[in-house]
């Protein structure tokens, strides 16, 4: 009787299928990670989402959109864009010409980064990242079984 976990033998395999192994690895990992970042190219980082916040350069009070400004009563949601041309920093008086776009406060940087991990294929589109992966696994398949044929 074998022992209790019983491990049914693995099917006949060649000497070395590390190659194949290592080979079927890379491709899922390859197959995985752009498709799970980028299927949705069109959609928008949170801080192109998010309206962008200004900062007084004079004296680093923030004006963020989604406050808006309750002393001049600007109510929330306004755009720093659409403050009137005589609005002020509510602190120092400074004009909106010395306020500085700082993006949006909070939000997570961007996605572009990402572009160019995975050899570049974030840059594919969904059709073409198919097309490679399953003619990279039909060729790793190929592949094995020429090494039965081998044996
Ligand atoms: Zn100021």
């Amino acid at each position: 009787m074998p022992p209790f976990p019983y491990t049914p033998p693995l099917p006949h395999l060649p000497r070395r299928p590390n190659y194949v192994i290592n080979f079927l690895t890379y491709i899922l990992r390859f197959a995985s990670l752009p498709r799970a970042m980028s299927d949705q190219p069109k959609e928008q980082t949170l801080a192109e989402q998010a309206p962008a916040s200004y900062e007084c350069r004079a004296c680093g009070y923030v004006y963020e959109p989604n406050k808006g400004d309750n002393n001049r009563n600007i109510p929330s949601g306004t755009l720093f864009e659409e403050l009137p041309i005589d609005w002020r920093c509510p602190v120092c008086g400074a004009k909106k010409s010395v306020f500085q776009n700082i993006g949006a406060s909070g939000a997570p940087s961007g996605f572009q980064e990402n572009l160019n991990y995975g050899l570049g294929v974030n840059r594919l589109t969904p059709g073409q990242k198919n097309m490679v992966i399953f003619g990279a696994l039909a060729l790793a398949f190929l592949f094995f079984l020429s090494l039965y044929g081998l044996g």
